[in-house]
């Protein structure tokens, strides 16, 4: 702990694993004598790099560039690049520390890794990105390939990012590999890519709910976030019978008590994602909604509650409120959006929780597969990749459920994604040797 000190995220993601993963250590001979957690927390590289850039007024700016490579045991790194004026490494050496275990949850060979930039895209013109991409990529390409680590999006870097940074990583390599995912669908992307982890987020809550008989049919939803996760989190849980009454950015949520249709949700994907605005441009057009400034949605009555924002954006009052008010199952799309209160409340209330490193695991899934397709040099159809999305989201929960169940037959979902995750990558550990 003295080693990592001044980095809470990272310490709060290293401390729920180890709660779960310690007293497993504890009853298993093979771990013993082998310091192996305190090897998985130590990032086996961590590079951290200057990026400058000239904006559209001709002025140098200056952002640091980072890249985590966790963990290699069972594949090459792998995991998002977040551009966001909040990245630290503390940041991203919790999320490359989850993406570990959530890659080795998903079934494919894939180590995990983060990286990112304290760039903050808000505001910025078309070429500023362009410009911020290849200055990045610039030094990121040095560091990363198509057999050691493949980078993909998370926070602030969507399809338009990937893209310059994949035509500058070609061009200096002069070669074309699958270097990068969620690439375009002409140029090495896969099919249910940008779709996959909030399809994956409500096919896991879907499986949460059937272990008691249950389904999305008739469930009032409560979602957060409005970018890549929550947007399709929201399309799949209304065409699985559920109604959307949320959506929220850093600016606050709206409203919607008649449900956020394809429609509606078509128009928030014009205003975040071609327009780039803000959320409460919502309530210009559908004038029944309405919007809240500056709060979370979590005191809006639902049955269940996807964060798909960013992390720690639901603590313990919030999550009373949602116990208090009905609901009976959160699965998280975003990355430890509940704090450690929350969780806490969750399971006091014993509902259905699911931990971000299995609810939002589709994500890097559908990266694993693009990257089989890259390797094969085919495109699988979009039925394909939903097939096997759908499977691997039903083995994950599987997983879960097998290293989770509690004596009186309850599912905890932390530990189970834990201990499955933990145990693939420690036995490629072990059999590696001290490396
Ligand atoms: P986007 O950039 O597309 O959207 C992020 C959303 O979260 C926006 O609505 C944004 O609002 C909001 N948000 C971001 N930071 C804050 C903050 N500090 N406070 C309040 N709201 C905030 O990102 P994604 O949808 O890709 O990612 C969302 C979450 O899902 C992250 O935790 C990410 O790590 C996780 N995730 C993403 C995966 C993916 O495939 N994309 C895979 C697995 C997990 P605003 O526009 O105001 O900033």
């Amino acid at each position: 702990k003295s080693r990592n000190n001044h980095e809470p995220e990272f310490l709060q993601a290293v401390q729920e694993v180890a709660e779960t993963v310690i007293p497993y250590i504890v009853n298993h001979d093979i771990y013993h004598g082998k310091n192996i957690l305190l090897r998985m927390v130590e990032p086996e590289r961590q590079i951290s790099f200057r990026v400058s850039w000239v904006d559209d007024k001709g002025e140098i700016q200056v952002n640091r560039g980072y890249r985590i490579q966790m963990n290699s045991a069972i594949g090459p790194y792998k995991g998002g690049l977040r551009f966001h004026p909040s990245v630290n490494a503390s940041i991203l050496k919790f999320l490359a520390f989850e993406q570990v275990f959530k890659n080795s949850l998903t079934t494919l060979p894939m180590g995990g890794g983060k990286g990112g930039s304290d760039f903050d895209p808000k505001g910025k013109s078309d070429n500023e990105i362009m410009r911020f991409c290849h200055a990045f990529m610039s030094e990121l390409c040095k560091h990363i390939g198509h057999n050691t680590d493949v980078p993909a999006g998370d926070i602030g870097v969507g399809g338009r990012e990937i893209g310059y940074m994949f035509g500058m990583y070609k061009k200096l390599k002069n070669s074309f590999t699958g270097v990068l995912t969620g690439k375009g669908a002409t140029w090495g992307g896969s099919l249910i890519r940008p779709e996959a982890t909030g399809y994956g987020d409500v096919y896991f809550a879907q499986n949460m709910l059937a272990t008691k008989g249950d389904s999305f049919e008739g469930k009032t939803v409560v979602v957060s976030g409005s970018g890549n996760v929550a947007q399709y989190a929201t399309e799949k849980a209304t065409q699985l019978g559920g109604k959307v009454v949320t959506l929220s950015d850093s600016s606050g949520y709206i409203y919607d008590a008649e449900g956020i249709n394809a429609e509606k949700l078509a128009h928030v994907m014009e205003i975040k994602n071609v327009r780039r605005g803000r959320i409460n441009e919502y309530v210009e057009k559908y004038p029944n909604a309405k919007f809240v400034a500056g709060e979370r949605p979590w005191s809006v009555n639902c049955d269940v509650a996807l964060p798909c924002a960013t992390q720690n954006e639901l603590n313990g009052d919030e999550a009373k409120l949602l116990v208090k008010n009905g609901c009976i199952c959160v699965a998280e799309g975003a990355n430890m959006p509940s704090t450690p209160e929350a969780i806490h409340e969750f399971q006091k209330a014993n509902i259905l929780f699911a931990p971000g490193k299995a609810s939002n695991a589709g994500g890097v899934a559908t990266s694993g597969l693009e990257m089989s397709q890259n390797s094969l040099r085919l495109s699988w159809t979009r039925e394909e990749v939903d097939e096997k999305l759908k499977q691997i989201m039903k083995d994950i929960h599987a997983s879960c459920v097998q290293y989770g169940t509690k004596e009186d037959g309850s599912v905890d979902y932390i530990t189970g994604a834990n201990i499955a995750g933990f145990v693939k990558v420690a036995d490629a550990m072990l059999a590696q040797g001290v490396v």
